[in-house]
């Protein structure tokens, strides 16, 4: 029996007496928790050195950055091809414990978990985005086929809880993938950008509901960005007049 699932369904009473025949475990260790995740658990997942990261793109930025943007911490790749979102950050490392919670929602179907990272994914805008207020939040839409195949989408389920932690709406209805994206393990930056060109592109009608807009667009897990790049570049294109990235976790 899933105790998590049906305490879901409870009545706060019900789920004290459920807490007492089933104490929560942690979602990670499986240790004694009053949450999904247990104390120790969680101060595992360490927030990313903000110092140290590019300004816009928020990569760790390497050496060679460090020299290059002596006064400006911004790092190669932003500086050549500077993205279509004002400011992208994560709340994790995805290796560690935020990379296990990504794995559990996307590949264990364990989609209870996605507000867990939605928590920390709110917590990292309100820290790293400037007290930035934003209008609406749209995530990163799977290709139709591929949601069908899973179910669900992790990136909506992640967007919604942190839509509700924010106070705005979260639309699925803007934006769509147009395309199905050949896997990206293996590429570089520029043959992720090129992958991801045009693969994302605004629903019709959108614009009138992006036009002059803030948005914050949300997805679970960013590499170079270029997943999140393109899909500011299709919310721009539609009107949005400003694009902030948030993923839960970076790889
Ligand atoms: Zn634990
Ligand atoms: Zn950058």
């Amino acid at each position: 029996m899933d105790a998590r699932r049906i305490r879901r369904g409870l009545s706060a009473a019900g789920a004290a007496a459920l807490d007492l025949l089933f104490p929560p475990a942690c979602e990670l260790c499986g240790g004694p928790s009053r949450g999904h995740l247990c104390e120790a658990c969680r101060a595992r997942i360490l927030p990313r050195e903000a110092r140290l990261c590019c300004r816009v793109c928020g990569k760790l930025l390497i050496e060679a950055d460090r020299a290059a943007g002596a006064t400006d911490p911004l790092c190669a790749g932003c500086r050549k091809h500077p993205p279509a979102f004002t400011l992208a950050r994560s709340a994790a490392a995805f290796h560690g414990p935020a990379g296990t919670l990504v794995r559990a929602v996307k590949y264990g179907g364990r989609t209870w978990i996605a507000d867990v990272l939605a928590a920390l994914a709110a917590q990292c805008f309100r820290d790293s985005f400037d007290g930035a207020a934003v209008d609406l939040a749209v995530p990163v839409p799977l290709h139709p086929a591929r949601e069908l195949a899973r179910g669900f989408n992790q990136s909506a389920l992640l967007a919604a809880g942190v839509a509700r932690r924010l106070g705005v709406p979260m639309r699925t209805d803007l934006l769509r993938r147009v395309r199905e994206t050949q896997t990206q393990t293996r590429m570089d930056r520029a043959g992720r950008r090129e992958n991801m060109r045009g693969a994302f592109e605004a629903a019709p009608g959108a614009g009138a509901r992006l036009a002059g807009k803030t948005v914050l667009v949300v997805d679970d897990v960013m590499t170079t960005g270029s997943t999140l790049d393109a899909c500011a570049a299709a919310l721009r294109e539609a009107g949005a007049a400003r694009v902030l990235a948030l993923s839960a976790a970076r790889d």
